[in-house]
């Protein structure tokens, strides 16, 4: 669970990476600004910000904020319903990023978080820096880490299934849960 104070912070220090990348957002879309601890209960460590600026049966727009060294955990994007798994383009547009996918080892610069070794399978690292962009294809394994300064990272996609998408994580709960509110919607 996200104690109040977290979420402050949280979106406190999102707002400063936002500023820093020039991307301009409206209060209300702050106020909707998902923090996410993916239930486990330590945000600075396994967690994100995100916020949705467009999502709709075609296609999903959302920008994603890793505070330093944070990792958003591994998952990947599977079909639900009839809908395929969503495809989804990263952009960097602020600071530097950790995208690890299957293949060859090579972290190196980046850290699998304390104790979580079999709940980050895909390792081959690659660091992504302003202007750097990259597709996935749905179903690959990916997880991401921001880097010193943090980083702030364009997501877009097709239709976002992603309130349905595994972690390899089984202790994960996806909506997050703040004292005392209900839990927001979707994610990355
Ligand atoms: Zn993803």
């Amino acid at each position: 669970m996200l104690h109040k104070t977290e979420v402050a912070e949280a979106k406190r220090l999102s707002q400063a990476l936002f500023q820093k990348a020039g991307f301009a957002i409206s209060q209300l879309e702050m106020d909707n600004l998902e923090v996410a601890d993916f239930g486990l209960g330590e945000y600075r460590c396994e967690g994100s910000q995100i916020i949705t600026i467009v999502s709709t049966n075609r296609v999903g727009f959302k920008v994603i904020c890793l505070l330093p060294n944070q990792t958003l955990p591994e998952h990947w994007h599977t079909d639900y319903n009839g809908v395929e798994g969503k495809e989804e383009t990263l952009r960097v547009i602020y600071g530097s990023l950790f995208l690890y996918l299957p293949g060859v080892s090579s972290i190196k610069s980046g850290f699998i978080p304390r104790n979580k070794e079999e709940c980050y399978t895909s390792r081959k690292e690659i660091l992504m820096n302003v202007t750097d962009q990259i597709t996935l294809e749905p179903g690959i394994k990916h997880w991401l880490q921001g880097g010193k300064e943090g980083a702030v990272v364009l997501s877009i996609s097709s239709m976002a299934t992603c309130a349905m998408d595994p972690f390899s994580d089984p202790n994960i709960i996806r909506k997050p849960i703040v004292e005392g509110e209900e839990g927001a919607a979707c994610n990355e």
